[in-house]
């Protein structure tokens, strides 16, 4: 069986959390939990006939852009740079994310996760930033772990973006 590493990346509260207990468990809490330490989820999936255990690294609230380590993105396949379309701040913290995980594990794929689509009349991240970024080359994927829209898109893109790897 193939096994493939998968870490969750963004700023705080964007909804790494949610997006994990979504798409692993089919969960979603209003509440919020800082998560404590790294929270290492499995999760077995069928990509197009390839049979892939999924091994989702979720780390821990406050400082974690300062805490991001290279410990925790080692051997990873691929990440999700989760952003809140409802504070602006939290895609430059995804685009410092993404330049770190470059630097340490070199150019794996990611995926641009604008989460908290929900809340779409409060969002600060203007349609064409997205478009912006389509330009730029990178994949990008709307969705509301509340709602339980675009979650499944999310991973399954990056997880065919690794398996091509
Ligand atoms: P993390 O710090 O990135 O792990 O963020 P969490 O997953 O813990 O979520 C932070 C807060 O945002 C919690 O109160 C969640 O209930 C909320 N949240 C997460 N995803 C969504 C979403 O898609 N829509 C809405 N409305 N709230 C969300
Ligand atoms: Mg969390």
């Amino acid at each position: 069986m193939i096994k493939k590493k998968i870490c969750m990346l963004g700023a705080f509260a964007v909804g790494k959390t949610s997006l994990v207990q979504r798409y692993v468990h089919s969960l979603f809490s209003d509440k919020y939990h800082t998560t404590v330490g790294v929270k290492i989820d499995k999760k077995p999936v069928n990509i197009n006939g390839t049979p892939v255990d999924l091994i989702l690294w979720d780390i821990y609230g406050e400082d974690e852009f300062q805490a991001v380590r290279s410990s925790y993105l080692r051997g990873a396949s691929g990440c999700l740079l989760v952003v809140d379309g409802t504070r602006r701040y939290t895609l430059d913290t995804a685009h410092d994310l993404l330049k770190r995980t470059q630097e340490t594990v070199g150019n794996i794929p990611v995926v641009f996760v604008f989460n908290k689509f929900d809340l779409m009349d409060s969002w600060e991240i203007e349609p064409i930033q997205l478009d912006a970024l389509e330009k730029q080359g990178m994949v990008i994927v709307r969705t509301s772990a509340k709602e339980a829209s675009g979650v499944e898109k999310a991973f399954t893109t990056l997880v065919e973006m690794m398996l091509e790897e």
